[in-house]
């Protein structure tokens, strides 16, 4: 079999990678992937079902490839425990799956995400994990390796996958993404190389509803609304773009304290989810209003340069603007009062012009 190009040019975790790469040679029945959320296990899981699959061993480009990657076919199951509960039926359910005969790839790959969650009916899965059908292999997912789970691990080839490098995520931000390395190292700070966070404050949203949204703030200069009033809508505008968020926040944490009350997960698991949307949830606020300040530079300039005949006091004019406005992203980022910044911004942008 051809060598995997997905996981040969994968960025992330090079030396995972380079030792799934030779496990796809000659793949053994189980493995388990363990280690922090964000730290991309699900990436590498994924990136080796497909080099299990694919006909040529992981191309990254063909029906197999493609249909691993997005979850949908018919040799590769997938299951989560993200949003439920896993019932007895549905762990029988898997171990049927599991002793089916491939359907159109030379074998089948059953994953199993959160892994944790399962220990209950893990009994049930324990002898087809130790001994699938030849055709078969296990990708278990786990956040650590606890206690309950311990049979299934001492059955599994084990990979821990720790949180990235820096320097690796900028790769794969920039390979994945076509991030520029700036505005990765940007990301990868503010979600504390999380990748789970750094893919959810990627997901930009309704960008021209939000251009407009700034659009209308710093419109009709001196018009009857207040400076307080343009604050505040910006205000609900921010709680709003969060609102999401929050309640998939919510959610996950509602699950977590029912699964909690029935003995697991352990107790540091609600505090990470906490931790982790907050850092979100900070996240898009402030590129929020970093995006309301590129867009009030954007037009100042344009009036700077179109007002002002003479050339060089436009651009000193500018400039002095753009040390104002920076200035007040700077004090964001260190923590400074947002309903003040935002004020402050609101009043650059409606005062009367300075050009
Ligand atoms: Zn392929």
């Amino acid at each position: 079999m051809s060598p995997s190009k997905l996981l040969s040019e994968m960025p992330l975790h090079r030396s995972i990678c380079s030792k799934l790469e030779i496990f796809a040679e000659a793949p053994t029945n189980s493995y388990l992937f363990y280690g922090p959320s964000g730290g991309g296990k699900m990436e590498l899981a994924r990136v080796f079902a497909t080099s299990l699959l694919c006909p040529d061993g992981g191309c990254g480009s063909c029906t197999t490839c493609k249909g691993v990657l997005s979850g949908n076919h018919p040799d590769f199951s997938f299951e989560t425990s993200s949003n439920r509960r896993i019932s007895v039926d549905d762990a029988r359910a898997l171990v049927r799956k599991a002793h089916l005969s491939p359907n159109s790839s030379h074998r089948r790959v059953v994953m199993i995400d959160e892994f944790d969650n399962f220990s209950d009916v893990a009994p049930i899965m324990l002898k087809t994990i130790e001994e699938p059908p030849l055709t078969t292999v296990f990708i278990i997912v786990v956040g650590e390796l606890s206690p309950s789970i311990a049979t299934i691990v001492s059955r599994c080839v084990t990979i821990e996958v720790p949180r990235a490098e820096d320097d690796d995520l900028t790769s794969f931000l920039q390979f994945k993404y076509s991030i520029d390395p700036h505005r990765a190292r940007d990301l990868i700070d503010a979600a504390e190389r999380d990748l789970d966070v750094i893919v959810e404050m990627l997901s930009d949203e309704n960008f021209e509803r939000r251009i407009s949204i700034w659009e209308n703030i710093y419109s009709s200069r001196g018009g009857s609304q207040s400076l307080l009033g343009r604050t505040k809508a910006v205000m609900d505008f921010l709680d709003d773009i969060v609102a999401q968020v929050i309640e998939r926040r919510d959610s996950e944490l509602s699950k977590l304290k029912e699964m909690q009350s029935k003995g697991s997960p352990p107790k540091g698991v609600v505090k990470e989810v906490e931790d982790r949307y907050a850092r979100i949830v900070r996240f898009r606020r402030r590129s929020e209003i970093e995006l309301g300040a590129r867009f009030l530079l954007e037009r100042l300039k344009k009036e700077a340069f179109s007002n002002i005949s003479d050339q060089l006091y436009a651009n000193i004019a500018y400039e002095q603007i753009v040390a104002t406005i920076s200035n007040l992203l700077s004090q964001l980022r260190f923590g400074s009062d947002e309903q003040m910044i935002v004020a402050q911004l609101i009043e650059v942008g409606v005062k009367k012009s300075p050009f």
